[in-house]
């Protein structure tokens, strides 16, 4: 059989690994115990599963890879952030962010080489779109950085929390990206409560409804500015989902929960989204949904001519949100002297589009 063809088993989630197994007749139990391998032994060598019979191993080595992407590169900041530049093909690498804080460590993973969705304030989306990501290239991520981190060696969980807020739109690429959510929360396999895993979104409704359905994490909305036009201006895919349709599917996802709230994510651009009329406006979008704000200091890149609302600014608009009830905390920077920070990673790789995505409003 050409390589070419074979499946890659870190592509398969529980469900469509049982239903493989099915197929070639074993019990669908080999699944979870595949799982358990992969994902919380670290073993990657057929021939080391020792629980599967020789007959089964030899099948799948024959018939099967376990193909990871691979990282070529380390930078770690001064502030304990590492940033890995990994490869997932002969053309294109992608960039994986690690972020120690004292009581957790949390994986910023990219779910697209590049990305459509044009945000104007973003180094990634400069950079254009060229191609989805697999489901082993994302949660791929997760296991190379594992492995780098020594978790396998220790057994310690050291990434607690993942984020997709990498490279690309995660629910532009939906089915790989449920896939590996899959793999992240299930209990043979990551096993990260559904609380510790953040997908963030420009805001795709049909893509918010669908994992609200599908596997319910934490949800986080890129939404930057709290009037249509303006935000169609920094966020275009807001020209297809305005502000009133996305918060309303918000409203759907929490379904009134308080103790489940989205996050609000706000990027504090100079004169741009930063007045204290901005900031009551927000208050009153927000009003009825169960969210709380995370203000994004903005990260500069080459070739921008946007700059960051100063401390003063983005303390005034914080006041404004907290007096009127909303939880809200300005994001900490991270990683900013290797360009690890929100926004910063460009991975390395050629466009194949700097326009929308073809097809973009679908979901792969
Ligand atoms: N496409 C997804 C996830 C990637 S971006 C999304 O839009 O949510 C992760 C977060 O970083 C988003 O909130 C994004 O708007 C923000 N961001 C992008 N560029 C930034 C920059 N230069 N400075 C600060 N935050 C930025």
């Amino acid at each position: 059989m050409n390589t070419q063809q074979k499946p890659n088993l870190l592509d398969f989630d529980l469900k469509t690994l049982e239903s493989y197994f099915e197929k070639l007749d074993e019990k669908s139990f080999r699944a979870q115990q595949l799982l358990k391998w992969i994902y919380q032994r670290g073993v990657i060598d057929i021939e080391l599963m020792t629980n599967f019979s020789t007959s089964l191993r030899s099948f799948l080595k024959e018939n099967t890879l376990i193909k990871l992407p691979e990282i070529i590169s380390e930078k770690k900041s001064e502030d304990g952030t590492k940033k890995w530049l990994i490869k997932v093909d002969e053309k294109n690498s992608i960039e994986t962010v690690f972020i120690p804080e004292n009581d957790r460590g949390t994986l910023c993973i990219s779910t697209q080489v590049g990305c459509a969705l044009d945000c104007k304030f973003c180094s990634t989306a400069k950079q254009g779109f060229n191609r989805n990501l697999t489901t082993s290239e994302i949660i791929g991520q997760v296991w190379v950085a594992n492995k780098m981190l020594g978790h396998f060696k220790s057994g310690k969980r050291i990434i607690t929390n993942i984020v997709f807020m990498g490279m690309g739109e995660p629910l532009l690429n939906y089915n790989n990206v449920i896939k590996t959510i899959n793999l992240l929360t299930n209990d043979h396999a990551f096993g990260l409560s559904k609380r510790r895993v953040t997908v963030s979104t420009s805001g795709i409704i049909p893509g918010i409804d669908r994992l609200k359905e599908d596997n319910k994490v934490s949800l986080a909305i890129s939404l930057h500015a709290s009037n249509d036009e303006l935000r169609s201006t920094i966020v275009p895919i807001n020209r297809s989902y305005p502000i009133a349709d996305l918060l309303s599917s918000c409203k759907r996802y929490t379904e009134g929960k308080d103790d489940e709230p989205i996050t609000i994510e706000y990027v504090m651009l100079k004169d741009i989204n930063d007045s204290l009329k901005d900031a009551h406006n927000l208050v009153k979008c927000l009003h009825g949904i169960p969210s709380k704000v995370n203000l994004i200091p903005f990260n500069k890149f080459p070739g921008t001519y946007f700059s960051s609302s100063d401390t003063a600014t983005i303390n005034a608009f914080r006041d404004v949100l907290i007096k009127s009830g909303i939880f809200t905390i300005t994001r900490k920077t991270r990683g900013d002297d290797i360009d690890a920070a929100c926004g910063q990673l460009v991975g390395n790789f050629v466009a194949k589009s700097t326009k929308h995505q073809k097809n973009s409003m679908e979901l792969n």
